[in-house]
């Protein structure tokens, strides 16, 4: 299996997108992949989903999970398209939300960690910033509170380890069907379950 389809594959790159080359940065210690639609390819606003015209493209970085030792990024031209309604806008990506550099999966990652672990030692562990292990939190609670719209939660799940220095540790309550996350508190207090229920 040559390496760009070996990468294809392991990150789930679907058609329009391809796996254009896979660059390796020893001295850097990363993985760089390169991803690309397809040429032939049509694009949709990302707000309304209709088709529209393409526009130009910009470039743009995800963090990933790691290869063995190798901190992966993933490097796409991202289209932007002309909407009549909504103007020139950025189309939407499979692997990630819009505004966050990382990966979904990346950041499912770090949530479980969060689950196990202080924040400042997911912070060193995973070479994070408080700043971005705080995004990676807000976008989870966003994505399990649009879930809980169209589905009712039957059982919930509340994690957090031993109650250690305040503020470093996170309640993460998940929605134990679904495995999304429906509220992250800064610490594990009581207070902070009953400001979610
Ligand atoms: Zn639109």
């Amino acid at each position: 299996m040559r390496d760009k389809d070996l990468y294809a594959q392991i990150l789930g790159i679907e058609s329009p997108w391809q796996v254009t080359e896979v660059e390796l940065n020893s001295s850097g210690g990363e993985v760089i992949v390169h991803v690309k639609p397809k040429a032939s390819s049509t694009h949709c606003c990302p707000t309304c989903g209709k088709e529209s015209s393409g526009y130009d493209s910009r470039t743009r970085r995800w963090r990933h999970l790691d290869t063995c030792q190798y901190k992966t990024i993933l490097v796409a031209e991202v289209p932007r398209v002309t909407c009549k309604e909504h103007g020139v806008v950025t189309v939407s990506v499979p692997w990630a939300e819009p505004g966050s550099g990382f990966t979904v999966l990346f950041e499912a990652l770090v949530i479980d960690w969060l689950k196990e672990a202080s924040i400042s030692a997911v912070s060193r562990l995973m070479n994070l910033s408080w700043n971005a292990i705080d995004g990676i939190m807000q976008r989870a609670v966003e994505r399990g509170l649009s879930r809980r719209e169209v589905h009712s939660v039957t059982q919930i799940g509340v994690d957090e380890t031993a109650f250690k220095k305040r503020h470093d540790y996170v309640t993460v309550v998940s929605d134990q069907e679904e495995g999304t996350v429906l509220f992250v508190g800064d610490d594990r207090k009581k207070a902070t379950l009953k400001s979610w229920v």
